[in-house]
């Protein structure tokens, strides 16, 4: 049985005071324990305050982003350990934001999802199709290749340690939710990719989130289908009700 998994991509919002409000809420509600995993991802400059504010609960913490490179001249960029030494137990990596505005490749995810494993990081690692591919028929040969790409040379024992976030560009911040089983086709098909690529436990370990305008009314139906086993949720992730709904949807499907 895959445990739902359902984390807050906060982008680059919340002041330092409104990241541990908000996160002192979630942790408020969740408490000690959860029958679904949880966690916040606030920016990385509030990891530590926010870190602080979910201390004694079951929420996790991750970062948005990182480098591949342990330290060094690298002036700007975070790396897998300094994330690790924080306090997170995962990192968010090769989101659409960070592939469109950012122009990181699939081999440059490669090597932060790499790099995040070797320090016991959980690497979030997100595909999605834009809706131009959606529309000319790519999606099943875009995700794909961005799986093949970013999980390159990653053993089963290492895969195992990943999440996959399948988050459709188009239904990122857009309000326009993939519908149940337009997610559930792409999900099934990557858990198709994974046993072709390792074999059927693997591919029945591993976690697939969906990302895209997840939000209170529309989490259950997604929740239930058979390959979808949580959410990576941004807008609705900044208000601790809208959040906690979502949750109480994972628990509960
Ligand atoms: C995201 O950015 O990961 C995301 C899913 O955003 P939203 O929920 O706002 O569409």
């Amino acid at each position: 049985m895959r445990r739902k998994f359902i984390a807050g991509n906060w982008k680059m919002n919340t002041s330092r005071a409104e990241g541990v409000a908000l996160a002192s809420a979630i942790a408020a509600k969740i408490g000690a324990s959860s029958s679904v995993d949880v966690a916040v991802c606030p920016p990385s400059v509030y990891l530590e305050a926010v870190g602080q504010a979910i201390k004694n609960s079951a929420v996790g913490l991750g970062a948005q982003n990182c480098y591949h490179e342990a330290k060094g001249a690298f002036t700007g960029e975070i790396s897998p350990q300094m994330v690790r030494d924080i306090g997170c137990a995962y990192v968010i990596l090769g989101h659409s934001e960070r592939r469109q505005i950012f122009k990181e490749t699939s081999q440059e995810v490669n090597r932060k999802v790499r790099a995040a494993l070797a320090v016991g990081l959980t690497p979030i690692m997100c595909v999605g199709e834009t809706l131009d591919q959606r529309q000319t028929g790519k999606t099943a040969a875009v995700v794909r290749e961005q799986m093949e790409l970013s999980l390159a040379e990653l053993s089963s024992e290492q895969m195992l340690k990943v999440v996959i976030a399948y988050e459709p560009v188009w239904a990122i911040g857009t309000g326009v939710v993939a519908t149940p089983q337009q997610a559930e086709e792409v999900h099934a098909d990557l858990r198709k990719l994974l046993e072709t690529r390792y074999n059927s436990e693997v591919a029945s370990a591993v976690r697939i989130q969906y990302g895209g305008s997840v939000n209170a009314e529309n989490a259950a139906s997604l929740l239930s289908q058979p390959n979808i086993d949580g959410a990576l949720v941004g807008g609705a992730s900044l208000k601790a009700d809208g959040f906690l709904a979502i949750v109480t949807a994972a628990q509960t499907t």
